[in-house]
């Protein structure tokens, strides 16, 4: 691992900061912490923390010594300056002394003693940045530094990598016990330029930022050369040979069903899932040596708020027997869930009986052939598992290569997953109304479409629009956010339905919500009109519609979880309109279809319902449309836009509103719901 550090970058920083009257020391802190953090094999998601010790003025003029320490809610890879809120050092100091320190009384102190009282709350592990002396110091989590700290010889190994320039900190539970710890293991080695934290992590320090970053850069590097030197063969793996396997489409919505009844219903029922796989996952777990550590426990304590103690592992799904792997795995949650219940009341009772137990659903499932998963209650959740997990495989391959992979033990786990400071890092916020759900928009980069996707976003659900406009399509995703799909889809097709409809399954687990969408307004007279016009509307404001909503059912039902489906019908189906007789019939076919769903599926707990707009701006509804019947009708083009009862336009973001209306109805199917402004021709009867 190479050194990133730029004297010219660094200077630039400097500047920079000056220009906001930030000093050089924490310019240079938050520099070098960026450079950690934007390093995957070093730090990730939230992980490790930095500090520099550096004079301050408080509001009296007085300099002060503080110690400016990572404050929770930041992330290294984009720390600014505030990032590292100022902690007045000398009270934190006093702390040395005492033999206890409740942690609620430790996060006063600290909190007690910012410079300023609106900033975050110091790290869980300031105090130990405190009581070393030295200016800079630097923690991480990384990938090769776990591998030597998670040996049950650490010890013996850091001395033949590092000689004496590093000092192994036993194991203890971060806070105030870590940080005598490590302070006493320092004082015992004055001359050490870093930590060894048994089945932790690294800490290193240094005079300046740039000397702590490099001697952490070095002791990975060592470490990593370490591995590689001693590394006894690296896994292969094995040859899947002619067996073909399912594909995801059909296993992550059976296993997004069974997350939902393996644990007791007052957990939350849906997951979103993260697909990974690659050879390296593959070799991996094919190894049964290597996937065993999985179940060993976290290959750093912080992993365990995010992944549990261990990953759910499953069989390889063989073709043709998909129902019997279907079975298994509901036994497999079932049995992790009673596991992880277990666990719980019998650490709870070692622990005090004061704790709350956490849901039992597993972050991280492992399934030889298909790769792994993670699994969040959002898209971003799921990722920061499936990362985090990742990292911790190339750990444990890295440890067995050198020794025996062995990570703090079962009651270690619980004191850390329960710590309350841990759990304070994952925030409490109420969920949003439709957090958890997987929506699928067709016709998603149109005015309408697009608003909706924007409703259901706001509304917490995962958003993957489909439309046949590839470049519209993936600009309104990216609207969306990171974690939003854009897939280029024709609804017409049913073959590009199969992929579109597969790749939003593989990108979440599954479909909640369908808004079916896609439209078209072909015109002209009945008479006169080309049978070609006809079936055409019939293709896309019918059998299109149909296409999408039979895949849906199709998860659906696997993952028994419920579903809604949403259909745009338009008033043209109850109300016809001269020249749309195209349009309008082909959408009367449509409302009958929603009413069929409604009743085939009731059962199944899926939910059919139909909107009917009218006179919204959109694809379909031009400004030269607009223009003309205005002027047919002799009025305004606003005041026709406006012709309802209530006198006022009716929108995108109005039909957007009541598609989210009728997600949320859970007593509500079968129902045609008009967004028209009132139109009393086209109320239905
Ligand atoms: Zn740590």
């Amino acid at each position: 691992m190479e050194s990133r550090w730029s004297e010219a970058e660094a200077r630039r920083a400097v500047a920079r900061y000056a220009e906001r009257g930030i000093e050089e020391d924490l310019a240079l802190r938050t520099y070098s912490a960026r450079l950690l953090g934007t390093d995957p094999r070093l730090v990730l998601h939230g992980g490790g923390n930095t500090s520099t010790k550096t004079r301050m003025r408080d509001v009296y003029g007085d300099e002060v010594l503080v110690l400016c320490v990572k404050g929770s809610g930041w992330d290294l890879a984009t720390i600014e300056p505030e990032g590292h809120p100022a902690v007045r050092l000398e009270p934190l100091l006093r702390l040395r002394a005492l033999d206890k320190l409740a942690d609620e009384e430790m996060v006063s102190v600290q909190r007690a003693n910012l410079l300023d009282s609106g900033a975050p709350n110091p790290s869980v592990e300031t105090l130990l940045h405190a009581f070393l002396p030295h200016k800079f110091i630097d923690h991480t989590h990384s990938v090769a530094a776990v591998s030597i700290a998670d040996q049950p010889d650490v010890e013996e190994i850091c001395r033949r990598i590092y000689g004496e320039r590093i000092a192994c900190v036993p194991y203890v539970l971060p806070g105030f016990g870590l940080a005598k710890a490590a302070a006493s293991a320092f004082e015992a080695n004055p001359h050490v330029e870093g930590l060894m934290l048994i089945k932790h992590g690294i800490f290193t320090f240094g005079a300046t930022a740039r000397e702590s970053y490099e001697h952490m850069i070095e002791f990975v590097t060592l470490a990593e050369n370490y591995i590689a030197v001693s590394a006894t063969g690296r896994p292969k793996a094995r040859k899947q040979g002619d067996v073909t396997l399912p594909e995801a489409a059909l296993l992550f919505p059976a296993l997004r069903g069974a997350l939902a009844t393996g644990a007791q219903t007052a957990w939350p029922r849906r997951w979103i899932f993260d697909w990974r796989k690659g050879p390296e996952i593959e070799a991996f777990l094919a190894d049964e040596k290597l996937s065993a550590c999985a179940l060993r426990g976290p290959a750093t304590p912080d992993h365990i708020i995010r992944l549990k103690g261990k990953p759910l592992m499953l069989a390889t799904p063989m073709h043709d027997a998909l129902d019997g792997w279907a079975e298994g795995t509901s036994r497999a949650i079932r049995n992790y869930v009673a596991e992880y219940e277990a666990y719980f009341s019998h650490q709870n009772a070692r622990a005090g009986g004061r704790k709350k137990a956490l849901d039992p659903i597993p972050r991280v499932i492992l399934v030889p052939g298909i790769g792994l998963l993670g699994v969040g209650k959002d898209k971003l959740e799921a990722k920061i598992a499936a990362d985090l997990f990742e990292a911790a495989m190339v750990s444990m391959i890295g440890a067995e290569a050198i020794g025996r992979y062995e990570p703090i033990g079962e009651d270690d786990q619980f004191d850390m997953e329960y710590w309350s400071l841990e759990q304070a890092k994952l925030g409490k916020s109420t969920p949003k109304r439709l957090a958890r759900h997987v929506v699928m928009v067709t016709g998603g980069a149109g005015a309408i479409g697009a608003a909706t996707a924007r409703a259901f976003a706001r509304e917490g659900a995962e958003v993957a629009i489909l439309d046949i406009d590839s470049r519209a399509v993936a600009e309104v995703a990216k609207s969306l956010g990171d974690n939003a799909l854009g897939l280029t889809c024709d609804v017409t097709e049913k073959a590009s339905v199969e992929i579109a409809v597969a790749k939003v399954v593989e990108s979440f687990g599954g479909v909640d919500i369908l808004v079916s969408n896609a439209g078209t307004a072909l015109t002209g007279m009945m008479a006169e009109m080309p049978e070609e016009t006809l079936r055409q509307s019939f293709e896309i404001n019918f059998f299109a519609h149909q296409n999408v909503a039979r895949k849906a059912i199709a998860i659906m039902k696997r993952q028994n979880l419920g579903g809604v489906l949403l259909f745009n019908v338009s008033k043209q189906a109850v109300n016809p309109g001269p020249n749309f007789g195209a349009y309008g019939t082909s959408k009367a076919a449509l409302l009958a279809l929603v009413r069929q769903y409604a009743l085939e599926h009731g059962g199944d707990g899926i939910r059919v319902n139909a909107l009917n707009p009218d006179r919204i701006r959109s694809g379909l509804l031009t400004p030269q449309m607009i223009e003309e019947r205005a002027e047919a009708r002799g009025v305004s083009p606003s005041d026709y836009m406006a012709g309802n009862l209530l006198r006022e336009e009716v929108t995108a973001q109005d039909v957007a509103d009541a598609f989210v209306a009728q997600a949320l109805m859970q007593k509500t199917t079968g129902d045609v719901m008009t967004v028209d402004g009132g139109n009393v021709a086209a109320m239905m009867r």
